[in-house]
């Protein structure tokens, strides 16, 4: 039997509403109504003057999403499907946001709960989910970014201190983050652990700490990442995390958030799907709507087509992954293909919208340049073919 078609499902093409539990309908229609409400109308002119919105940030405080599918600890617990729709409807509104939270929530709160003891969780996770202490994840170095397993940051043991040295680059919240998770080389064991530098009691970084902003990106200009500097900077030695001894470790934190950055980019794409599909109805061109034409159609049922498919792919990653079986090529694959075809997605809505498809004020360049970004971080779209590679031939390709 073939249903008639009675009304426009919208991005929802394959109604995967269905398959929802009411808890994660509330999340999406919370998030999606934030980010209607408070962020679309004033996010271009932060991202135009590469400003952080700040105060819309800690807002999102209040959404019931941070911490995201950490159980305990003052977080929500969500399902992964929950958390992912949360990033779906944050990055539709805006890009920098949603990365502001997943350097927080995903990669900070992540390494924590993750790699830290019991003791470590409770000490620091709490205030996190109450947006009291930010988070940031330091792995990319100016030398090594794919390479990242080869880091020269270096850690040393010194009594019941570490003293860390070495350079991170694109590291997001690094001027202002509380608590900066950083992964250095222990020059004891060569071995890569991550330790937790805070701020101090008065807000100041601890001497040796350096953070310079990285200015004049063309994409989640709202966001800024820093280069940072860390000269002899000391912490205590119980701020290195317990279960963060070799890179695996810190494996184990990208292969999940990798799973959150392949929801991300279907935000942008929604966005950009639906600015083009409103103006292909409304701007008439040799007489009429150009939604008339064959090949507008063509290419709004393609970009459908790659919506639907990101869709289905990380709902059902995220069950695999709530039960234990997705691996790193699992996620890798989902972080390839939607980072591509949502760029694809981003690039057809701007053409389709012609020269207006520029500006900023109609929404959908934002969102391209911003996928030029989802594109490389949390490890680029080759070195995710490369995980994949490596899991389906049994040869690493990487070196
Ligand atoms: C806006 C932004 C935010 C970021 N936020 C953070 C953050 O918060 N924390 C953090 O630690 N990092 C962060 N990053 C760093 C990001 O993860 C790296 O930029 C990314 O992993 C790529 O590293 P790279 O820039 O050094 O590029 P490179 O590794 O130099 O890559 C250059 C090119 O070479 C290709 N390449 C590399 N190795 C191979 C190979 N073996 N075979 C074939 N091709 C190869 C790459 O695919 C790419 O096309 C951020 C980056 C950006 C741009």
């Amino acid at each position: 039997m073939i249903a008639d078609v009675t009304a426009s499902l919208g991005t929802d093409y394959y109604l995967m509403d269905e398959l929802l539990t009411d808890e994660e309908r509330e999340v999406r229609d919370r998030v999606r109504d934030f980010a209607d409400r408070e962020v679309i109308p004033v996010i271009n002119e932060f991202w135009q003057k590469e400003e952080m919105p700040l105060e819309l940030f800690y807002k999102i405080g209040d959404l019931g999403i941070v911490g995201g599918s950490i159980e305990g600890y003052g977080c929500p617990g969500l399902s992964l499907v929950a958390t992912g729709l949360s990033a779906v409807e944050l990055s539709r509104g805006d890009g920098s946001l949603n990365t502001l939270l997943g350097v927080h929530s995903g990669l900070g709160m992540g390494s924590i709960y993750i790699c830290g003891s019991e003791e470590q969780r409770q000490r620091w996770l709490p205030a996190m989910a109450r947006m009291e202490k930010i988070g940031a994840f330091g792995l990319t170095e100016a030398k090594h970014g794919s390479d990242s397993v080869m880091l020269e940051t270096t850690c040393r043991r010194d009594g019941d201190e570490y003293v860390i040295n070495g350079e991170k680059r694109w590291i997001g919240a690094g001027t202002f983050a509380d608590v900066v998770v950083v992964w250095a080389r222990d020059v004891e064991d060569m071995q890569v652990k991550g330790l937790v530098v805070e701020k101090n009691e008065d807000g100041s970084y601890p001497e040796g700490y350096e953070a310079t902003p990285i200015k004049g990106k063309m994409g989640k200009r709202a966001v800024w990442q820093a280069d940072i500097k860390f000269t002899d900077v000391r912490v205590p030695a119980e701020n290195k995390l317990e279960n963060a001894n070799s890179f695996k470790d810190t494996s184990k934190v990208l292969t999940a958030t990798r799973a959150g950055v392949a929801w991300e980019a279907i935000g942008h794409a929604i966005a950009s799907y639906e600015a083009a599909l409103q103006y292909a109805q409304q701007r008439v061109q040799f007489g009429k709507p150009i939604a008339g034409f064959q090949l507008i159609q063509n290419k709004l049922a393609n970009m459908l087509a790659e919506i639907t498919n990101m869709q289905l792919m990380v709902y059902r990653l995220s069950k695999l992954q709530e039960q234990g079986k997705m691996t790193g090529g699992m996620a890798s694959l989902a972080k390839m293909n939607n980072a591509k075809k949502a760029k694809q997605v981003c690039s057809d809505a701007r053409d389709i919208m012609g020269g207006n498809g520029v500006l900023l004020e109609y929404q959908v360049a934002r969102h391209l340049s911003d996928m030029e970004i989802v594109y490389t971080y949390e490890g680029t779209d080759t070195v995710q073919s490369l995980i994949v590679g490596r899991e389906i031939t049994g040869v690493n390709a990487f070196a």
